[in-house]
Protein backbone atom coordinates (compact mmCIF):
# COMPACT_ATOMS: atom_id res chain seq x y z
CA UNK A 1 0.00 0.00 0.00
CA UNK A 2 1.79 3.12 -0.75
CA UNK A 3 1.52 6.39 1.51
CA UNK A 4 -1.23 8.30 0.59
CA UNK A 5 -3.42 4.93 0.90
CA UNK A 6 -1.81 4.22 4.72
CA UNK A 7 -2.98 7.86 5.37
CA UNK A 8 -6.64 7.75 3.99
CA UNK A 9 -7.23 4.63 6.01
CA UNK A 10 -6.20 6.14 9.47
CA UNK A 11 -8.03 8.06 11.92
CA UNK A 12 -6.29 9.33 15.21
CA UNK A 13 -8.70 10.93 17.75
CA UNK A 14 -9.06 11.18 21.57
CA UNK A 15 -11.93 10.80 23.83
CA UNK A 16 -12.07 13.36 26.52
CA UNK A 17 -14.60 14.08 29.44
CA UNK A 18 -15.19 15.55 33.04
CA UNK A 19 -14.61 12.48 35.01
CA UNK A 20 -17.41 9.62 35.33
CA UNK A 21 -18.91 10.94 32.34
CA UNK A 22 -18.08 7.60 30.82
CA UNK A 23 -14.95 7.73 28.82
CA UNK A 24 -13.72 4.56 29.43
CA UNK A 25 -16.66 2.39 28.85
CA UNK A 26 -17.12 4.53 25.23
CA UNK A 27 -13.57 3.63 24.88
CA UNK A 28 -14.33 -0.13 25.94
CA UNK A 29 -17.32 -0.49 23.82
CA UNK A 30 -15.68 0.97 20.93
CA UNK A 31 -12.67 -1.17 20.98
CA UNK A 32 -15.30 -4.40 21.12
CA UNK A 33 -16.78 -3.40 18.02
CA UNK A 34 -13.03 -3.07 16.69
CA UNK A 35 -12.39 -6.92 17.56
CA UNK A 36 -9.11 -4.85 19.69
CA UNK A 37 -10.65 -7.09 22.80
CA UNK A 38 -13.31 -9.67 22.94
CA UNK A 39 -15.13 -9.20 26.31
CA UNK A 40 -16.16 -5.88 28.07
CA UNK A 41 -13.84 -5.43 31.07
CA UNK A 42 -10.57 -6.24 29.18
CA UNK A 43 -9.74 -2.10 29.02
CA UNK A 44 -7.91 -1.55 32.41
CA UNK A 45 -9.69 1.55 33.96
CA UNK A 46 -6.79 4.10 33.51
CA UNK A 47 -8.90 5.87 36.21
CA UNK A 48 -6.33 7.21 39.15
CA UNK A 49 -9.35 6.62 41.92
CA UNK A 50 -10.15 9.52 44.27
CA UNK A 51 -8.95 7.27 47.60
CA UNK A 52 -5.87 7.27 46.40
CA UNK A 53 -4.81 11.23 45.97
CA UNK A 54 -2.64 11.23 48.73
CA UNK A 55 -0.64 7.94 47.88
CA UNK A 56 1.33 9.07 45.16
CA UNK A 57 2.87 5.28 44.39
CA UNK A 58 -0.35 4.40 44.07
CA UNK A 59 -1.27 6.69 41.64
CA UNK A 60 1.91 6.15 39.65
CA UNK A 61 1.29 1.90 39.52
CA UNK A 62 -2.30 2.83 37.89
CA UNK A 63 -0.51 5.17 35.96
CA UNK A 64 1.86 2.61 34.60
CA UNK A 65 -1.01 0.68 33.80
CA UNK A 66 -2.62 3.34 31.73
CA UNK A 67 1.14 3.47 29.41
CA UNK A 68 -0.46 0.17 28.14
CA UNK A 69 -3.46 2.53 26.60
CA UNK A 70 -1.57 5.00 25.95
CA UNK A 71 -2.82 4.77 21.92
CA UNK A 72 -5.54 1.80 21.12
CA UNK A 73 -5.23 0.92 17.68
CA UNK A 74 -7.95 -1.38 16.10
CA UNK A 75 -9.26 -1.83 12.71
CA UNK A 76 -12.93 -0.93 11.64
CA UNK A 77 -15.04 -0.33 8.47
CA UNK A 78 -11.57 -0.54 6.74
CA UNK A 79 -9.93 2.15 8.59
CA UNK A 80 -7.54 1.75 11.45
CA UNK A 81 -8.25 3.93 14.45
CA UNK A 82 -5.80 5.17 17.06
CA UNK A 83 -7.42 6.36 20.17
CA UNK A 84 -5.21 8.05 21.96
CA UNK A 85 -5.49 8.20 25.94
CA UNK A 86 -6.07 11.12 28.10
CA UNK A 87 -6.15 10.54 31.53
CA UNK A 88 -9.05 12.14 33.58
CA UNK A 89 -7.65 13.00 36.77
CA UNK A 90 -7.21 16.93 37.22
CA UNK A 91 -3.85 16.84 38.52
CA UNK A 92 -2.73 15.44 35.35
CA UNK A 93 -4.86 17.83 33.29
CA UNK A 94 -1.80 19.21 31.42
CA UNK A 95 -1.11 15.41 30.02
CA UNK A 96 -4.22 15.54 28.23
CA UNK A 97 -3.82 18.98 26.39
CA UNK A 98 -0.78 17.78 25.07
CA UNK A 99 -2.37 14.57 23.60
CA UNK A 100 -4.58 16.76 22.20
CA UNK A 101 -1.65 18.31 20.27
CA UNK A 102 -1.68 14.23 18.63
CA UNK A 103 -5.04 14.16 17.64
CA UNK A 104 -6.89 14.89 14.44
CA UNK A 105 -10.19 14.88 16.11
CA UNK A 106 -12.01 14.37 19.43
CA UNK A 107 -15.09 13.28 21.22
CA UNK A 108 -16.47 14.61 23.86
CA UNK A 109 -18.68 12.52 26.26
CA UNK A 110 -21.24 14.49 28.31
CA UNK A 111 -23.12 12.93 30.92
CA UNK A 112 -26.69 13.94 30.50
CA UNK A 113 -27.63 15.08 34.27
CA UNK A 114 -24.47 16.89 34.36
CA UNK A 115 -24.10 18.48 30.99
CA UNK A 116 -21.42 20.43 30.59
CA UNK A 117 -18.90 20.09 33.84
CA UNK A 118 -15.21 22.52 34.96
CA UNK A 119 -13.28 19.99 32.93
CA UNK A 120 -15.38 19.60 29.77
CA UNK A 121 -15.20 23.57 29.31
CA UNK A 122 -10.87 23.56 30.29
CA UNK A 123 -10.55 20.99 27.66
CA UNK A 124 -12.73 22.28 24.98
CA UNK A 125 -10.96 25.47 25.14
CA UNK A 126 -8.06 23.53 24.21
CA UNK A 127 -10.25 21.96 21.09
CA UNK A 128 -11.37 25.56 19.66
CA UNK A 129 -7.65 26.90 19.92
CA UNK A 130 -6.52 24.19 16.93
CA UNK A 131 -10.25 24.20 15.57
CA UNK A 132 -10.05 20.58 16.12
CA UNK A 133 -13.31 19.00 15.00
CA UNK A 134 -15.45 17.59 17.55
CA UNK A 135 -18.18 14.83 18.07
CA UNK A 136 -20.21 14.95 20.97
CA UNK A 137 -21.73 12.06 22.72
CA UNK A 138 -24.40 12.81 25.54
CA UNK A 139 -23.54 9.43 27.30
CA UNK A 140 -26.01 7.71 30.40
CA UNK A 141 -29.40 8.32 28.42
CA UNK A 142 -30.69 5.49 30.33
CA UNK A 143 -31.01 7.63 33.30
CA UNK A 144 -33.13 10.76 34.14
CA UNK A 145 -31.05 13.90 33.07
CA UNK A 146 -31.50 17.19 31.30
CA UNK A 147 -34.23 17.19 28.39
CA UNK A 148 -32.22 17.29 25.27
CA UNK A 149 -33.02 20.52 24.08
CA UNK A 150 -31.95 22.14 26.87
CA UNK A 151 -28.63 19.97 26.96
CA UNK A 152 -27.60 21.54 23.19
CA UNK A 153 -28.55 24.98 24.09
CA UNK A 154 -26.18 24.65 27.42
CA UNK A 155 -23.35 22.95 25.22
CA UNK A 156 -23.28 26.03 22.80
CA UNK A 157 -23.68 28.66 25.39
CA UNK A 158 -20.80 26.78 27.43
CA UNK A 159 -18.85 25.69 24.89
CA UNK A 160 -18.79 28.51 22.26
CA UNK A 161 -19.51 26.03 19.32
CA UNK A 162 -22.01 25.05 17.46
CA UNK A 163 -24.03 21.55 17.40
CA UNK A 164 -26.18 19.91 15.10
CA UNK A 165 -27.32 16.93 16.81
CA UNK A 166 -27.43 13.80 14.51
CA UNK A 167 -29.68 11.09 16.25
CA UNK A 168 -32.49 11.88 18.82
CA UNK A 169 -33.42 10.26 21.83
CA UNK A 170 -36.70 9.17 22.33
CA UNK A 171 -37.76 9.26 25.87
CA UNK A 172 -35.02 9.15 28.68
CA UNK A 173 -33.80 7.49 32.01
CA UNK A 174 -36.93 4.29 32.73
CA UNK A 175 -38.77 5.50 29.57
CA UNK A 176 -35.54 5.40 27.45
CA UNK A 177 -36.85 3.65 24.08
CA UNK A 178 -34.01 4.28 21.74
CA UNK A 179 -32.82 7.05 19.13
CA UNK A 180 -33.65 7.97 15.94
CA UNK A 181 -31.25 8.56 13.76
CA UNK A 182 -31.56 11.80 11.73
CA UNK A 183 -28.57 11.33 9.57
CA UNK A 184 -29.92 8.15 8.72
CA UNK A 185 -32.97 8.36 9.40
CA UNK A 186 -33.50 4.83 11.30
CA UNK A 187 -34.48 4.35 14.70
CA UNK A 188 -32.05 2.02 17.17
CA UNK A 189 -34.28 0.79 19.86
CA UNK A 190 -33.34 0.37 23.30
CA UNK A 191 -33.00 -2.86 25.30
CA UNK A 192 -31.49 -2.48 28.84
CA UNK A 193 -30.01 -6.33 29.00
CA UNK A 194 -28.58 -6.19 25.96
CA UNK A 195 -25.14 -7.10 26.44
CA UNK A 196 -23.80 -8.36 22.94
CA UNK A 197 -23.25 -6.77 19.95
CA UNK A 198 -26.38 -6.69 18.22
CA UNK A 199 -28.60 -4.03 17.41
CA UNK A 200 -32.14 -3.79 16.49
CA UNK A 201 -32.46 -1.62 13.98
CA UNK A 202 -35.52 -0.86 11.99
CA UNK A 203 -35.73 1.02 8.80
CA UNK A 204 -38.35 3.59 8.42
CA UNK A 205 -39.20 5.23 4.90
CA UNK A 206 -39.88 8.56 7.25
CA UNK A 207 -41.46 9.64 10.53
CA UNK A 208 -44.46 9.43 8.52
CA UNK A 209 -44.33 5.95 8.45
CA UNK A 210 -46.97 4.26 10.80
CA UNK A 211 -44.27 1.77 12.07
CA UNK A 212 -43.55 4.36 14.60
CA UNK A 213 -46.82 4.05 16.25
CA UNK A 214 -46.64 0.27 16.10
CA UNK A 215 -42.75 0.02 17.44
CA UNK A 216 -42.78 3.35 20.39
CA UNK A 217 -46.31 3.70 21.38
CA UNK A 218 -48.26 6.81 19.68
CA UNK A 219 -46.83 8.80 22.79
CA UNK A 220 -43.53 8.88 21.95
CA UNK A 221 -44.17 8.53 17.94
CA UNK A 222 -46.10 11.81 18.13
CA UNK A 223 -43.31 13.35 20.41
CA UNK A 224 -40.49 12.54 18.39
CA UNK A 225 -42.44 13.48 15.03
CA UNK A 226 -42.86 17.01 16.75
CA UNK A 227 -39.52 17.07 17.99
CA UNK A 228 -37.71 16.12 14.69
CA UNK A 229 -39.49 18.68 13.24
CA UNK A 230 -38.39 20.75 15.41
CA UNK A 231 -34.45 20.38 15.08
CA UNK A 232 -35.24 20.71 11.08
CA UNK A 233 -36.41 24.46 11.94
CA UNK A 234 -33.74 25.00 14.58
CA UNK A 235 -30.36 24.00 13.85
CA UNK A 236 -29.12 24.25 9.95
CA UNK A 237 -28.12 21.12 8.15
CA UNK A 238 -25.28 19.44 8.63
CA UNK A 239 -22.20 20.94 7.31
CA UNK A 240 -19.25 17.89 7.38
CA UNK A 241 -16.67 21.28 6.23
CA UNK A 242 -17.97 22.84 8.85
CA UNK A 243 -17.62 20.11 11.60
CA UNK A 244 -14.18 19.82 9.77
CA UNK A 245 -12.93 23.50 10.44
CA UNK A 246 -14.19 22.53 14.13
CA UNK A 247 -17.17 25.31 13.42
CA UNK A 248 -19.93 23.10 14.85
CA UNK A 249 -20.02 19.41 16.66
CA UNK A 250 -22.64 16.81 15.43
CA UNK A 251 -23.65 15.36 19.00
CA UNK A 252 -25.48 11.62 19.28
CA UNK A 253 -27.28 10.29 22.24
CA UNK A 254 -26.61 6.81 23.85
CA UNK A 255 -25.85 4.46 26.55
CA UNK A 256 -21.90 3.36 26.47
CA UNK A 257 -22.87 1.21 29.29
CA UNK A 258 -25.47 -0.32 27.55
CA UNK A 259 -23.78 -0.33 24.18
CA UNK A 260 -26.27 2.03 22.95
CA UNK A 261 -25.93 4.38 20.37
CA UNK A 262 -22.24 3.40 19.94
CA UNK A 263 -22.29 1.89 16.85
CA UNK A 264 -24.20 4.44 15.14
CA UNK A 265 -21.43 7.07 16.50
CA UNK A 266 -18.70 4.93 15.60
CA UNK A 267 -20.29 4.61 11.80
CA UNK A 268 -20.38 8.22 11.60
CA UNK A 269 -17.39 8.97 12.67
CA UNK A 270 -15.45 6.89 10.24
CA UNK A 271 -17.70 8.85 7.58
CA UNK A 272 -17.14 12.69 9.03
CA UNK A 273 -13.94 12.55 11.03
CA UNK A 274 -11.11 14.04 9.20
CA UNK A 275 -7.71 11.91 8.14
CA UNK A 276 -4.41 12.44 9.63
CA UNK A 277 -3.63 16.36 9.13
CA UNK A 278 -0.39 17.90 8.65
CA UNK A 279 1.43 20.30 11.47
CA UNK A 280 2.64 23.57 11.51
CA UNK A 281 6.57 24.59 11.46
CA UNK A 282 7.53 27.44 12.13
CA UNK A 283 7.39 28.72 9.00
CA UNK A 284 5.35 25.70 6.94
CA UNK A 285 2.67 23.12 7.02
CA UNK A 286 4.43 20.05 6.97
CA UNK A 287 1.68 17.69 5.22
CA UNK A 288 1.53 14.00 5.70
CA UNK A 289 1.93 13.01 2.40
CA UNK A 290 5.23 14.89 2.09
CA UNK A 291 7.51 11.75 1.79
CA UNK A 292 10.30 12.57 3.92
CA UNK A 293 9.61 11.32 7.10
CA UNK A 294 8.68 13.27 10.39
CA UNK A 295 7.19 13.83 13.62
CA UNK A 296 7.52 15.08 17.57
CA UNK A 297 7.17 13.97 21.06
CA UNK A 298 3.88 14.96 23.02
CA UNK A 299 4.31 12.75 25.88
CA UNK A 300 7.40 11.27 28.06
CA UNK A 301 6.50 8.56 30.47
CA UNK A 302 8.92 7.88 33.10
CA UNK A 303 8.58 4.77 35.58
CA UNK A 304 9.81 5.85 38.69
CA UNK A 305 9.89 2.49 39.96
CA UNK A 306 13.60 2.29 40.61
CA UNK A 307 13.71 -1.42 39.38
CA UNK A 308 12.18 -0.41 36.12
CA UNK A 309 13.50 3.03 34.93
CA UNK A 310 12.57 2.65 31.42
CA UNK A 311 11.33 6.42 29.63
CA UNK A 312 9.14 6.04 26.91
CA UNK A 313 8.29 9.31 24.71
CA UNK A 314 5.68 9.19 22.70
CA UNK A 315 5.81 10.17 18.86
CA UNK A 316 3.40 11.13 16.85
CA UNK A 317 3.82 11.11 13.13
CA UNK A 318 3.42 13.62 11.24
CA UNK A 319 4.72 13.10 7.66
CA UNK A 320 6.44 9.77 5.20
CA UNK A 321 7.19 6.58 6.70
CA UNK A 322 8.75 6.27 10.22
CA UNK A 323 11.27 2.83 10.34
CA UNK A 324 12.59 1.00 12.73
CA UNK A 325 16.91 0.92 13.04
CA UNK A 326 17.33 4.20 10.66
CA UNK A 327 18.63 6.97 11.72
CA UNK A 328 16.69 9.58 12.53
CA UNK A 329 17.75 13.63 12.82
CA UNK A 330 16.86 14.94 16.88
CA UNK A 331 16.68 18.51 15.25
CA UNK A 332 17.14 20.50 18.78
CA UNK A 333 20.17 18.13 19.46
CA UNK A 334 21.15 18.32 16.25
CA UNK A 335 22.13 14.75 16.69
CA UNK A 336 21.48 11.25 14.23
CA UNK A 337 19.44 8.82 16.33
CA UNK A 338 17.95 5.55 15.66
CA UNK A 339 15.34 3.02 17.27
CA UNK A 340 15.59 -0.33 17.76
CA UNK A 341 12.61 -1.42 19.55
CA UNK A 342 9.84 1.10 18.72
CA UNK A 343 6.88 0.12 20.16
CA UNK A 344 3.27 0.23 19.49
CA UNK A 345 0.33 0.01 22.61
CA UNK A 346 -2.15 -1.73 21.88
CA UNK A 347 -5.15 -2.67 24.24
CA UNK A 348 -3.84 -5.71 25.75
CA UNK A 349 -0.34 -5.89 24.18
CA UNK A 350 2.33 -3.90 22.94
CA UNK A 351 4.45 -4.85 19.98
CA UNK A 352 7.77 -3.89 17.67
CA UNK A 353 6.82 -1.95 14.76
CA UNK A 354 9.03 -1.45 11.98
CA UNK A 355 6.63 0.84 10.07
CA UNK A 356 4.52 3.10 11.08
CA UNK A 357 2.08 5.87 9.50
CA UNK A 358 1.42 9.48 9.82
CA UNK A 359 -1.15 9.68 12.37
CA UNK A 360 0.57 6.82 14.05
CA UNK A 361 2.00 7.22 17.57
CA UNK A 362 5.09 4.69 18.49
CA UNK A 363 6.71 4.77 21.87
CA UNK A 364 10.49 5.49 21.93
CA UNK A 365 12.84 4.38 24.84
CA UNK A 366 14.88 6.78 25.77
CA UNK A 367 17.58 7.56 28.46
CA UNK A 368 16.71 11.27 28.84
CA UNK A 369 17.98 12.63 25.27
CA UNK A 370 14.07 13.58 24.41
CA UNK A 371 11.66 16.33 25.98
CA UNK A 372 8.19 17.20 25.46
CA UNK A 373 8.42 18.74 21.82
CA UNK A 374 11.25 18.36 20.30
CA UNK A 375 11.17 17.54 16.49
CA UNK A 376 12.78 14.45 14.53
CA UNK A 377 13.12 14.17 10.86
CA UNK A 378 14.52 12.45 8.43
CA UNK A 379 17.29 14.95 7.95
CA UNK A 380 15.16 18.40 7.78
CA UNK A 381 16.28 21.63 9.85
CA UNK A 382 12.75 22.32 10.97
CA UNK A 383 11.12 22.30 14.41
CA UNK A 384 7.24 21.36 14.95
CA UNK A 385 5.60 24.49 16.76
CA UNK A 386 5.78 23.96 20.69
CA UNK A 387 3.71 21.89 22.40
CA UNK A 388 1.39 24.68 24.10
CA UNK A 389 2.06 25.39 27.89
CA UNK A 390 -1.09 26.91 29.80
CA UNK A 391 -1.14 28.43 33.04
CA UNK A 392 -0.55 26.88 36.44
CA UNK A 393 -2.70 27.23 39.15
CA UNK A 394 -0.54 26.42 42.11
CA UNK A 395 3.22 27.55 42.25
CA UNK A 396 5.75 27.25 45.10
CA UNK A 397 9.15 28.11 45.06
CA UNK A 398 12.09 25.05 45.09
CA UNK A 399 13.96 25.37 48.61
CA UNK A 400 17.40 23.13 48.73
CA UNK A 401 17.56 21.05 51.73
CA UNK A 402 21.07 19.57 50.73
CA UNK A 403 23.47 22.48 49.43
CA UNK A 404 25.86 19.61 48.79
CA UNK A 405 23.78 18.65 45.70
CA UNK A 406 23.01 21.40 44.46
CA UNK A 407 23.79 20.10 40.88
CA UNK A 408 21.83 17.00 41.27
CA UNK A 409 18.99 19.30 42.15
CA UNK A 410 19.50 21.31 38.90
CA UNK A 411 19.59 18.66 36.71
CA UNK A 412 16.82 16.99 38.46
CA UNK A 413 14.24 19.85 38.37
CA UNK A 414 15.50 20.41 34.51
CA UNK A 415 14.97 16.97 33.86
CA UNK A 416 11.68 16.77 35.58
CA UNK A 417 10.23 19.66 33.74
CA UNK A 418 11.85 18.89 30.48
CA UNK A 419 9.55 15.43 30.74
CA UNK A 420 6.15 17.94 31.14
CA UNK A 421 5.82 16.27 34.87
CA UNK A 422 5.52 20.46 35.52
CA UNK A 423 6.60 23.75 34.46
CA UNK A 424 9.68 25.65 35.74
CA UNK A 425 9.79 29.55 36.07
CA UNK A 426 13.29 31.27 37.28
CA UNK A 427 13.23 34.63 38.99
CA UNK A 428 15.77 36.93 38.39
CA UNK A 429 17.89 38.44 40.21
CA UNK A 430 19.17 35.04 42.23
CA UNK A 431 17.84 32.90 39.88
CA UNK A 432 15.33 31.05 41.97
CA UNK A 433 12.98 28.71 40.85
CA UNK A 434 9.08 28.39 40.65
CA UNK A 435 7.62 25.15 39.83
CA UNK A 436 3.76 25.26 38.33
CA UNK A 437 1.32 22.99 38.60
CA UNK A 438 -2.24 22.05 37.98
CA UNK A 439 -2.40 19.92 40.92
CA UNK A 440 -0.79 19.13 44.65
CA UNK A 441 0.13 15.47 43.85
CA UNK A 442 2.83 17.01 41.12
CA UNK A 443 4.76 18.19 43.82
CA UNK A 444 4.90 14.90 45.58
CA UNK A 445 5.97 13.51 42.53
CA UNK A 446 8.90 15.49 42.06
CA UNK A 447 10.20 15.50 45.85
CA UNK A 448 9.84 11.94 45.58
CA UNK A 449 11.97 11.42 42.31
CA UNK A 450 14.33 14.02 43.19
CA UNK A 451 15.21 12.26 45.69
CA UNK A 452 15.58 8.72 44.75
CA UNK A 453 16.86 9.51 40.91
CA UNK A 454 18.66 12.38 41.60
CA UNK A 455 19.93 12.08 45.14
CA UNK A 456 18.99 15.62 45.93
CA UNK A 457 16.52 16.74 48.98
CA UNK A 458 13.97 19.56 48.20
CA UNK A 459 11.34 21.37 49.91
CA UNK A 460 8.27 23.91 48.64
CA UNK A 461 7.31 27.40 49.35
CA UNK A 462 3.99 28.05 49.02
CA UNK A 463 3.82 30.97 46.62
CA UNK A 464 0.66 33.04 46.31
CA UNK A 465 0.23 33.49 42.57
CA UNK A 466 -2.80 33.36 40.71
CA UNK A 467 -1.64 32.74 37.06
CA UNK A 468 1.46 33.03 34.88
CA UNK A 469 0.57 34.92 31.72
CA UNK A 470 2.87 35.29 28.74
CA UNK A 471 3.26 38.46 27.27
CA UNK A 472 3.33 40.39 23.94
CA UNK A 473 3.57 43.71 22.68
CA UNK A 474 4.39 45.88 19.90
CA UNK A 475 5.66 48.18 22.35
CA UNK A 476 8.94 46.37 23.50
CA UNK A 477 9.93 50.10 25.65
CA UNK A 478 5.85 49.47 27.31
CA UNK A 479 7.00 45.67 28.54
CA UNK A 480 11.03 46.43 29.51
CA UNK A 481 8.88 49.23 31.98
CA UNK A 482 6.41 46.84 33.13
CA UNK A 483 9.02 44.07 33.67
CA UNK A 484 10.84 46.98 35.43
CA UNK A 485 8.01 47.71 37.74
CA UNK A 486 6.83 44.05 38.60
CA UNK A 487 10.01 42.37 38.89
CA UNK A 488 9.18 40.43 42.34
CA UNK A 489 6.12 38.83 40.09
CA UNK A 490 8.25 38.27 36.62
CA UNK A 491 9.68 34.90 35.73
CA UNK A 492 11.04 33.72 32.61
CA UNK A 493 9.96 30.20 31.29
CA UNK A 494 11.59 27.43 30.30
CA UNK A 495 12.07 29.37 26.86
CA UNK A 496 13.43 32.38 28.55
CA UNK A 497 10.42 34.13 27.64
CA UNK A 498 9.21 36.26 30.57
CA UNK A 499 5.68 36.14 31.85
CA UNK A 500 3.81 37.79 34.48
CA UNK A 501 2.92 35.93 38.01
CA UNK A 502 -0.19 37.76 39.04
CA UNK A 503 -1.41 37.39 42.61
CA UNK A 504 -4.78 37.77 41.73
CA UNK A 505 -7.79 38.19 39.37
CA UNK A 506 -7.70 41.79 40.35
CA UNK A 507 -3.84 42.18 40.08
CA UNK A 508 -4.16 40.88 36.82
CA UNK A 509 -6.69 43.44 35.48
CA UNK A 510 -5.12 46.26 36.56
CA UNK A 511 -2.01 45.17 35.19
CA UNK A 512 -4.57 45.22 31.68
CA UNK A 513 -5.29 48.54 32.26
CA UNK A 514 -2.30 50.21 33.28
CA UNK A 515 -0.92 48.52 30.08
CA UNK A 516 -2.74 48.55 27.10
CA UNK A 517 0.29 48.49 25.17
CA UNK A 518 0.69 44.65 26.08
CA UNK A 519 -1.54 41.12 25.94
CA UNK A 520 -1.50 38.98 28.69
CA UNK A 521 -1.75 35.28 27.40
CA UNK A 522 -2.99 32.48 29.72
CA UNK A 523 -0.97 29.91 27.38
CA UNK A 524 2.29 30.01 25.98
CA UNK A 525 0.70 29.84 22.51
CA UNK A 526 -1.56 32.91 20.76
CA UNK A 527 -2.83 33.00 17.66
P1 LIG B 1 -14.78 8.11 32.99
O1 LIG B 1 -14.31 8.65 34.29
O2 LIG B 1 -15.27 9.21 32.11
O3 LIG B 1 -13.81 7.21 32.30
O4 LIG B 1 -16.11 7.26 33.31
P2 LIG B 1 -16.37 5.69 33.38
O5 LIG B 1 -16.46 5.12 32.01
O6 LIG B 1 -15.44 5.05 34.32
O7 LIG B 1 -17.85 5.71 33.96
C1 LIG B 1 -18.16 6.27 35.22
C2 LIG B 1 -19.36 5.53 35.81
O8 LIG B 1 -20.51 5.75 35.01
C3 LIG B 1 -19.14 4.03 35.88
O9 LIG B 1 -19.71 3.55 37.07
C4 LIG B 1 -19.91 3.52 34.67
O10 LIG B 1 -20.39 2.21 34.86
C5 LIG B 1 -21.06 4.51 34.60
N1 LIG B 1 -21.60 4.65 33.23
C6 LIG B 1 -20.92 4.78 32.08
N2 LIG B 1 -21.77 4.85 31.03
C7 LIG B 1 -23.01 4.75 31.53
C8 LIG B 1 -24.32 4.77 30.93
O11 LIG B 1 -24.51 4.84 29.73
N3 LIG B 1 -25.38 4.66 31.80
C9 LIG B 1 -25.21 4.54 33.14
N4 LIG B 1 -26.30 4.43 33.88
N5 LIG B 1 -24.01 4.54 33.73
C10 LIG B 1 -22.91 4.64 32.93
Amino acid sequence: MGLKEEISKRRTFGIISHPDAGKTTLTEKLLLFGGAIQTAGAVKNNKIKKSATSDFMEIEKQRGISVATSVMAFQYGGKQINILDTPGHKDFAEDTYRTLTAVDSVILVIDCANGVESQTEKLMEVCRMRNTPVIVFVNKMDREGKEAFDLLDELEEKLDIKVRPLSWPIGMGDRFKGVYNLHRKNLNLFDANKTKIERDIVNIENLDDPKLEEIVGEQFAGELREEAELVEGVYEAFDRDKYLAGEVAPVFFGSALNNFGVQELLDTFIEISPEPRGRMTDTELIKPDNKKFSGFVFKIHANIDPKHRDRIAFLRIVSGTFERNTFYQHVRLNKKFKFANPTSFMAQSKEVVDEAYPGDVVGLYDTGNFKIGDTLTEGDDFMFKGIPSFSPEIFKEVQNDDPMKTKQLEKGIQQLTDEGVAQLFTIQPGNRKVIGTVGELQFEVIQYRLEHEYGAKASFKFKPHHKACWMTTDNEEKLDEFIKRKLNNIAYDKDGNPVFLADSPFLLTQAETDYPEIKFHRTSEFK
